[in-house]
């Protein structure tokens, strides 16, 4: 299967019928225990927790679109993040972004913190800032890009060359751009790390969370540790997100689609500030991005004018298509203002250093009619003029 396509990939990578009953779909196998014939003599399944056909059907299909060796299912991204700091031991240091999903900067600071764990948070614009905090401490280098919810831009291939260097871990979370618009195992990285309830699910239905990796030792230490922690997806939630991956390659071209009409229109709004998108030739991360990435994304942030919380307040509360909501990747449009709602576990000082000012909305910009999304905003603004 390697050979073939994604959109091939995402439909039957990893995927085989039913071998009991030929059903083209793997069936939710409901159950948390299986009959062995003797002791210790079983099909390769004796206790959900530790697998169940249903999650090893969906990371067969993870592994096969993010070009791994081995996936893992979990309970929610934050679990697979989770997963991935239990690598870590007291006194080990993490480099990751200073514009890091708000829910994995605290469970960072406010969990990992107190096992003894260095974090360096960085602006990573500049990669020698990067080299400047390498020691011989440090284990994991932890990014997003496009990062959350500034859609800053990192070399992924220029970061794993540092990476491998200092002999550290090199995380990706690729929540943002998806297997369909970039493949960080193809770029160096050593973990990928996905928030499936965002665009793997892609309905807004799950909460799920997924590790893939290329390297089988690395493999049987995260399944350990998923193992004796317990963190894993049910069978239900595992068959929503094979069902959703099985069109993400249609869902991401038209969220990439709509998302670059929806930044073009909010770059000429009068009442409109900074428009951040990467496929906008103004965007400092425009070439990176072009050069690691298939398209540009579906998520659009903005700021208001005035930059002031009142006003970012009354366009996300007017929009009727866009729903005000945590979240992102759905088919459906959101809205969101970070300061108060996803990012509100960031200090403010440094929230406003990163740039998520109080003027500032994040779109999900969903597969509706684009002709629709503009009216909406459209109205919206007018508010402000
Ligand atoms: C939502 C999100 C997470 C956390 O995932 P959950 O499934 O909500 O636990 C992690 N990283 C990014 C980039 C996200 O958007």
């Amino acid at each position: 299967m390697k050979s073939k396509h994604f959109g091939t990939l995402a439909i039957h990578g990893g995927q085989e019928p039913d071998p009991s009953t030929g059903a083209v779909m793997p069936p939710i196998y409901q159950t948390s225990t299986y009959a062995q014939s003797a002791p210790g003599k079983h099909k390769g399944y004796e206790y959900s927790r530790t697998r169940n056909p249903t999650r090893s059907a969906l990371e067969a299909s993870l592994a096969s679109i993010e070009n791994g060796s081995h996936a893992m299912g979990f309970a929610s991204g934050l679990a697979a993040i989770d997963a991935c700091m239990k690598l870590l031991s007291p006194g080990d240091e993490v480099i990751s972004t200073n514009d890091l999903y708000g829910g994995a900067y605290r469970q960072f600071v406010n969990v990992y913190m107190k096992y003894g764990i260095k974090f360096h948070f960085l602006s990573m614009s500049q990669l020698d800032v990067i080299e400047s905090k390498i020691n011989k401490k440090t284990k994991m280098i932890w990014i997003e890009s496009p990062t959350n919810p500034m859609l800053n831009i990192i070399d992924i291939e220029r970061v794993s060359k540092i990476a491998k260097i200092a002999k550290a871990l090199l995380v990706v979370d690729n929540t943002f751009a998806t297997p369909y618009l970039q493949q960080p195992i193809n770029l160096g990285a050593d973990i990928v790390v996905h928030s499936g309830t965002k665009y793997l699910g892609g309905h807004s239905d799950i909460v799920l969370g997924a590790i893939i990796v290329n390297d089988s030792e690395l493999a049987e230490r995260l399944d350990y540790i998923r193992n004796a922690t317990g963190g894993i997806c049910g069978p239900m939630d595992s068959f929503l997100a094979i069902r959703g991956i099985k069109t993400l390659h249609l869902r991401m071209d038209r969220h990439c689609f709509n998302a670059n009409i929806i930044a073009q229109f909010l770059e000429s709004h009068p009442a409109v500030g900074r428009v951040i998108y990467p496929g906008l030739k103004t965007h400092p991360g425009h070439e990176i991005a072009k050069k690691q990435m298939r398209d540009f994304g579906g998520m659009v942030s903005f700021s208001v004018k005035s930059d002031r919380a009142k006003d970012a307040s009354k366009v996300v509360s007017s929009m009727k298509i866009f729903t005000l909501a945590e979240s992102l990747g759905g088919v459906e449009s959101l809205s969101g203002h970070p300061a108060s709602m996803t990012h509100a576990s960031i200090p403010k000082k440094q929230r406003e250093e990163n740039g998520i000012t109080e003027g500032l909305i994040r779109l999900s910009v969903g597969i509706e009619d684009v002709r629709d999304l503009k009216k909406d905003i459209k109205a919206a603004l007018s508010l402000l003029l």
